[in-house]
């Protein structure tokens, strides 16, 4: 990450959602060439007290097939992620500085995976209840779908005869 960090080179991926088992396990009819796009940017900056910060931008594009809560069908729905991270060098200082900071904190260590990190921002940029603007097929009938008698309205219905004979 150190050296990742100095040559400040952007990290341009393309990463099939199917490796993000987590993530993938929301979506249904899941396409095997739907990918993630994203940018992971290192920027060394100084530091309050003279020592130098590793900061990341993480950004990711991504279009992934949830339920609709409405009507159950599949709804595409487009996840952003846009966030500023400054690594730590222990999970003390992570706590210690978390609520002063307006950037996510992460602990810089050698297994530091930066596609868990993206992971974990797309799993929380999926909307609490997925659903359509406009569902394109209702759940509720009209008359048009349903074999309906027209004379329906004409008729007394049983209650109503009992209803009748009760008067009597
Ligand atoms: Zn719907």
């Amino acid at each position: 990450m150190q050296a990742f960090a100095e040559a400040g080179v952007p990290l341009n991926e393309v990463t099939p959602l199917h490796n993000m088992e987590r993530l993938a396990l929301e979506m249904i009819d899941l396409q095997p060439d739907s990918v993630v796009n994203w940018q992971a940017l290192p920027e060394l900056r100084a530091g309050s007290t003279g020592q130098t910060d590793i900061w990341l931008r993480l950004t990711a594009d991504a279009s992934v097939p949830l339920t609709c809560q409405r009507c159950m069908g599949v709804v595409q729905t487009d996840l952003q992620v846009d966030q500023w991270y400054r690594f730590v060098a222990s999970e003390e200082i992570a706590m210690a500085e978390d609520d002063a900071s307006d950037e996510d904190l992460l602990v810089l260590t050698p297994q530091f995976d930066v596609m868990e990190v993206l992971e974990d921002e797309l799993l929380m940029a999926l909307p609490l209840v997925p659903m359509h603007d406009v569902c394109p097929v209702m759940p509720t009938f009209s008359a048009g779908e349903i074999d309906v008698p027209d004379d329906v309205g004409d008729k007394p219905s049983p209650f109503a005869a009992l209803a009748q004979l009760k008067k009597k």
